[in-house]
């Protein structure tokens, strides 16, 4: 479902990745790794389209870094959900409000829909007694938890979830990390990039791609997982 092949990614100041090539089948969840700077968040931002490579390809969906038109990336981001370790919700909406947001600008215009819908959402994160807070009054975890129903919403084929627990203690960190493995579970495939090796070590079953200074060093799904 998605496939990276000889993916070169030169920005002015140097190299970003370089011959990076991996594939995520659909349902799949794997960890991306390593060092700040490794180009972990650049392998994001390619597959969301944000950046076409320098060379190589990245495929998503069907679609082609190389052919793909500006109106095809507004639907292939349909299928993709992200969220970021600084959550990046409204601060002056609700919990509520922040998902029914996301539902509004990808077209959901029934407010009868859009209120079941968010209702099913904040409830399957956990976070169905507090739909009228502001992202001030919730923790960190717990605002982590509206950013995941929000990227829910458009009912994603695949999460892109970038140091999602970055900015957590190690009890939320859990939390989050448990809920985007039943998300996960539930059908979604996921790419959950941290630096965070104790939560990976924690998991020995889940795949796991390390990147180091733009290259990938080590891809679980080639090495047998040892
Ligand atoms: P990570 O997410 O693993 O910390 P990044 O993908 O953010 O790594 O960065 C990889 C490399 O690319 C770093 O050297 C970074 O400085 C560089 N880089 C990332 N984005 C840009 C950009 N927009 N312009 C220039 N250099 C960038
Ligand atoms: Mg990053």
């Amino acid at each position: 479902m998605i496939r990276l092949v000889q993916v070169r990614m030169e920005y002015t100041r140097g190299v970003a990745l370089d011959d990076v090539s991996f594939e995520l089948r659909k349902g799949e969840l794997c960890f991306l790794t390593g060092h700040s700077g490794a180009g972990k968040s650049t392998v994001m931002r390619l597959i969301h389209m944000a950046e076409r490579p320098t060379s190589g390809e990245v495929r998503v969906s069907g679609y082609s870094s190389s052919t793909i038109r500006p109106r095809e990336i507004a639907m292939l981001r349909r299928k993709i959900g992200f969220v970021f370790q600084d959550f990046r919700l409204l601060p002056d909406r609700s919990a509520a409000a922040n998902v029914a947001f996301a539902l509004e600008v990808t077209g959901t215009r029934r407010p009868a829909v859009i209120r079941s819908k968010v209702n099913r959402l904040l409830t399957h994160v956990g976070l169905a007694a507090k739909q009228m807070a502001l992202p001030a009054e919730l923790s960190g975890g717990e605002q982590q938890r509206v950013a995941i129903a929000r990227a829910l919403a458009h009912d994603p084929l695949v999460l892109l979830a970038d140091e999602p627990t970055g900015n957590l203690d190690e009890r939320a960190t859990n939390g989050v990390f448990e809920l985007i493995r039943e998300i996960n579970t539930a059908g979604t495939a996921v790419l959950f990039a941290t630096h965070n090796l104790e939560l990976v070590r924690r998991h020995p079953e889940i795949r796991v791609i390390e990147l180091a200074h733009g290259r990938v060093v080590f891809d679980s799904a080639n090495n047998g997982g040892d």
